[in-house]
């Protein structure tokens, strides 16, 4: 999916016309006619206002370029799981589990793993090979790396 197929399903989905749609958006009809023909692209700007006042993500309405994974614990994110800033926008690096109320959840890679080992399913793998799995997974996200890197 493209931008402009992105914003006119938007737009349908709300069964909105463009100029409904624009209202919305305080942009003029002629503007969201460009973006669905495909003529311009919102700017960052306009994206984020899309993005708030109809809830969904600014990676939705780039097309899902990116498959977002949460840079904590690793799940892929989508417009239901991505964590929220106390604002109400989306924060598209994490899930709403691992940042809630614009607070971390987790202090420390272990607890993390302590805490998924339990609720993701291992079979018969023994714990402690779980753990060192998990461990070497999570630690090349964003969020770990952050930790280690020096102050
Ligand atoms: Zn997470």
């Amino acid at each position: 999916m493209t931008t402009q197929e992105a914003i006119s399903a938007l737009r349908k989905k709300h069964q909105l016309t463009q100029q409904q749609f624009a209202d919305k958006l305080f942009v003029t009809r002629q503007a969201v006619s460009r973006w669905e023909t495909g003529e311009t692209t919102p700017g960052p700007d306009t994206l984020k206002l899309i993005s708030k006042t109809f809830d969904v993500s600014i990676n939705t309405l780039m097309g899902s370029p990116r498959r977002l994974i949460c840079q904590c614990c690793g799940m892929p994110l989508d417009d239901d799981s991505i964590s929220r800033e106390p604002d109400g926008s989306f924060n598209e690096d994490y899930c709403k589990w691992c940042y809630t109320d614009g607070r971390f959840i987790y202090h420390s890679l272990d607890e993390l793993v302590d805490f998924l080992v339990h609720h993701i399913p291992f079979g018969d793998k023994p714990i402690d090979e779980a753990k060192q799995f998990l461990t070497s997974q999570l630690s090349n996200l964003d969020y770990w790396r952050k930790e280690k890197a020096p102050q």
